[in-house]
């Protein structure tokens, strides 16, 4: 357990106030797993904390939290919510049923029914070494259980990013969704439309990223949410040609999982281009039909089609960048005569695209041949780049065939 996080819950203890480890360290712990993060839950008041730490920070609007500070870790504390209120001014409710400000402070036993799954409203007394559970958290837990907290499609409809938490902890725990909790998602999975892109890029990433993105993946096109967070993408998987597709996003999951289980990294933008490469190239095809060429065309393809994206997850800017590079170096991978080669294996995001390149050439989507040439080519010695490069004799013998034709020409007089 953190040292830092059960400095945190003695220190509230000893200055009179409750409190708990909650939430997902709880859930992990009990798994055996290292948790991500250690959230503390307490009856005191953000301003109470931030008395009680002189390494504190109160931060949030739709919550109001404090984070306590050590060097690069940060525990985050939550005073205990409710979800009942006379004064309505510090809660407030969408017509839709969103809930868009929370800030009612409760008691512990109102805090446990504002928690999503049953085995996320688990929390660990340090006092006794105790865990509290209202909601059958422990059971659930022991039967890799994901069970919503209350009335699932009510709890949805409040926040649809749960429909996404569900799927990611299924994944991540290798818990099953408890039928009631799974069956209002295939109808409201279309909420998440109202959910502010921003937040959707932070979960989006949070679930392919985590080690098991191809199960995340297949769980949600199952639910019918990914293509409410990947329309154009879901559209080309949908009309998918000779298999290619639905292949490409697969393999640069699989891809991905097994990089993260080999202790390598993994960057957002290369499975984001992944992601939208169909859609790239099919806007691009459109684009030359219209009379561009094919440089100019990709351009655009990658504009028009990035811009529609950020419409359901906000992607930032740097990331955004990098994946039209990603995409338009792949153009450059065909010029292989002369300096062009030298120049593209300089770039700062030439390793990614040949990345990229491989999976495209190991599902169909490129000429193997270029893929294997480039693949020699960052391996042969300075000679050798130099002989690949040269452009090819073919025009030097046609120059030979045709002087040796004039000859013959002229000795025929
Ligand atoms: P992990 O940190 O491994 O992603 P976690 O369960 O700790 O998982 P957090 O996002 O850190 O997830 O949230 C901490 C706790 O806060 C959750 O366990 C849950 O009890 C509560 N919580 C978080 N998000 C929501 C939500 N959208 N609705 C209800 N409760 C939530
Ligand atoms: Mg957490």
């Amino acid at each position: 357990m953190s040292k830092n996080a059960v400095n945190v819950l003695n220190k509230l203890n000893k200055a009179g106030y409750d409190a708990y480890l909650v939430g997902g360290c709880v859930r992990d712990l009990l798994l055996g797993y290292e948790p991500k993060d250690f959230d503390v839950a307490t009856d005191a008041s953000p301003e109470q904390v931030k008395k009680v730490f002189r390494n504190c920070r109160l931060i949030g609007r739709r919550f109001r939290l404090a984070h306590v500070f050590f060097g690069r870790e940060i525990i985050e504390v939550a005073t205990f919510r409710s979800s009942n209120s006379d004064d309505n001014k510090d809660q407030k409710v969408h017509e839709d049923g969103r809930l868009l400000r929370d800030n009612v402070f409760g008691s512990i036993e109102d805090d446990v029914w504002r928690r999503d799954f049953t085995v996320n409203a688990l929390y660990y007394n340090i006092r006794d070494f105790s865990i509290i559970d209202y909601t059958g958290g422990m059971d659930d837990h022991t039967a890799g259980i994901l069970k919503l907290i209350g009335d699932p499609a009510t709890r949805y409809r409040e926040d649809p990013v749960r429909m996404l938490r569900a799927v990611r902890f299924a994944v991540k725990l290798g818990f099953s969704l408890d039928q009631a909790t799974e069956k209002p998602i295939f109808e409201l999975a279309p909420l998440l439309k109202g959910i502010p892109a921003a937040r959707l890029y932070d979960e989006t990433l949070k679930m392919f990223l985590s080690g098991k993105g191809i199960q995340a993946f297949e769980m949600l096109r199952h639910y019918g949410l990914f293509k409410n967070l990947f329309p154009q993408s879901d559209h080309c998987l949908n009309s998918e040609q000779n298999n290619f597709p639905r292949i490409f996003i697969a393999k640069a999951l699989e891809n991905s999982d097994k990089r993260i289980a080999d202790g390598k990294s993994v960057t957002p933008y290369f499975l984001m281009a992944a992601f939208l490469w169909e859609a790239v190239q099919g806007a691009a095809k459109e684009q030359m039909r219209g009379g561009d060429d094919e440089s100019i065309a990709y351009q655009h393809a990658a504009s028009k089609v990035l811009s529609a994206q950020v419409k359901s997850i906000s992607i930032p800017k740097r990331v955004t960048q990098s994946m039209r590079e990603v995409w338009l170096l792949q153009l450059r991978f065909e010029k292989r005569i002369g300096g062009r080669p030298f120049r593209l294996l300089g770039h700062p995001r030439f390793r990614a695209a040949y990345d990229f390149l491989l999976l495209r050439a190991e599902t169909g989507g490129a000429d193997s041949k270029v893929a294997e040439w480039w693949t020699k080519f960052q391996e042969a010695s300075d000679a050798e780049q130099k002989k690949m490069t040269r452009p090819p004799r073919k025009s030097k013998s046609k120059a030979k065939t045709k002087a040796k034709n004039k000859k013959i020409k002229s000795d025929n007089g």
